[in-house]
């Protein structure tokens, strides 16, 4: 006979809460859990990047303001750490300021609700970020002149040389080159990265494909901006 022990779920994705707010994060909490999630907390800045770098859970619930070390720093420090710069996070921000949003963005949040939120949205925005990370095991790697995509790991690599991508900067790229060829307007690479299309979204749009050009050197001449409509990546031999 089975014995079934009230455990963590190994099959279900592991969320870190960072919030100092206790009464939020407990909320956040037990809504998350009630979805089947495993929760782990931290109530301020650094501790909260701390477990994210020890335990590389699978999504980050990011509030702004925290003591000892705030949202943006903990992106910039994630982003710098191979353990934590393709983590998932939803960041929580409780100023309207439409400028706060496109910073977060910007720094590598995937997503972003302002405070006060509904828990039941803020669910239904971790799932969705969840979902556009999977992976389909038939296609794992796919490569494009001299990219090459790992999309189980999130790892891309340049000529053979690793280099590292924020999932924003991956999702853009691969979803560029696997239509390459064809121009791809902006509100179709927004919904591509970020579920839908909004102003806020589209005005970060242009830094991210800034700093992945960036990045890719002497490639980057194979991304086109066409003027008014979006991006192009060019077809290679
Ligand atoms: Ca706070």
């Amino acid at each position: 006979m089975k014995v079934h022990l009230i455990k963590p779920n190994s099959s279900m994705p592991n969320i870190l809460i960072i919030e100092d707010e206790l009464d939020i994060a407990d909320l956040i909490s037990m809504n998350l859990q009630r979805d089947g999630f495993n929760v782990e907390m931290a109530h301020d800045g650094a501790e909260g990047l701390n477990l994210a770098l020890k335990n590389q859970p699978d999504l980050i619930v990011l509030d702004l303001m925290l003591p000892t070390m705030d949202g943006y720093q903990i992106l910039k420090e994630m982003q710098r750490d191979t353990r934590a710069h393709n983590i998932p996070v939803l960041m929580l921000t409780a100023k309207s300021q439409i400028e706060d949003r496109i910073l977060g963005l910007e720094k590598g949040a995937d997503d972003y609700l302002t405070k006060p939120f509904s828990p039941k949205e803020l669910v239904l925005r971790v799932k969705s970020i969840l979902r556009r990370r999977q992976s389909t095991p038939s296609t794992n790697v796919f490569s494009h002149g001299p990219f090459l995509f790992d999309k189980n790991n999130l790892a891309f690599y340049l000529d053979e040389e690793p280099v590292s991508l924020t999932s924003i900067e991956f999702k853009l790229l691969l979803y560029l080159c696997q239509r390459a060829g064809t121009t791809q307007d902006r509100t179709k690479l927004l919904r591509a990265v970020w579920g839908y299309s909004d102003d806020v979204h589209s005005r970060t749009l242009d830094t991210h494909m800034k700093r992945l050009r960036q990045k890719i050197g002497g490639f980057s001449s194979l991304i086109e901006t066409v003027r008014g409509i979006g991006y192009h990546v060019a077809t290679v031999k």
